[in-house]
């Protein structure tokens, strides 16, 4: 069987991604597995890639630290896709009109506070 590209997912290979396009090629992808490995499996490969990350960040190379940054969104995508969560619309709705925590663009929260 061939598997045809949307136009979306053509677009996608030639220019920057957007969030809700990734998580939707992350859906096509992998969705029929992740369902079957369930929220608890896909969290342990996402802490798993984080530890990569970190060790690409200690003493990889930027190619190395760049992949790393592309599985951990990939895995993170993915759980979000298995918990029924919408990315981009999480994100809009928590940091679009700016910090949580003090509602700026710019951060004015005191250090000692996470944001
Ligand atoms: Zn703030």
């Amino acid at each position: 069987m061939t598997e045809t590209k949307t136009t979306a997912e053509t677009a996608a290979t030639n220019r920057a991604i957007s969030l809700a396009e990734f998580q939707g090629l992350i859906r096509r992808m992998y969705l029929d597995k992740d369902l079957a490995r369930g929220i608890d499996g896909t969290f342990m490969w996402l802490m798993e890639e984080v530890g990569e990350l970190a060790a690409a960040l200690r003493s990889g190379s930027q190619a190395e630290r760049e992949a790393e940054f592309a599985d951990v969104l990939a895995w993170l995508a993915t759980i979000a896709n298995v918990a029924d969560v919408d990315l981009s619309a999480a994100i809009a709705r928590k940091y679009g009109s700016g910090c949580p925590g003090c509602g700026k663009f710019v951060c004015t929260c005191a250090d000692s506070e996470k944001p």
